[in-house]
């Protein structure tokens, strides 16, 4: 049989979270607002707020502080996986990347 399933092997690390690999990128990540800072208001209205990234009108409910650069995020511009913007998560997954390649390329 070739299609044996062997658990544990093939990811076990990308599954796994790792707890250094936040306080990784957050080195990496430029905070833009401090946590708790409210979203950027937008002008013409009253109950509307600009998303960090894509810069449309939300209202407060639907934007979502990131944990890492404290942007506020529309939905499409949100990662619910780890509670944070597409900008930040883009950063976390290099850093992923360059995790599992340690300890195989060794100069
Ligand atoms: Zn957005
Ligand atoms: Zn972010």
């Amino acid at each position: 049989m070739l299609w044996k399933n062997k658990p544990g092997k093939s990811d076990a690390r990308g599954s796994k979270k790792d707890p250094d690999l936040f306080s990784r990128v957050r080195n990496d990540v430029t905070v833009m607002r401090k946590q708790g800072e409210p979203p950027e208001k937008d002008a013409s209205s009253f109950s509307r707020y600009h998303c960090d990234l894509c810069n449309s009108t939300f209202l407060a409910t639907e934007l979502k502080q990131c944990t890492l650069c404290g942007r506020w995020a529309c939905t499409s511009c949100w990662t619910q996986e780890y509670y944070i913007c597409n900008s930040c998560n883009g950063i976390l997954r290099l850093h992923m990347i360059q995790g599992q390649d340690k300890g195989r390329a060794k100069e």
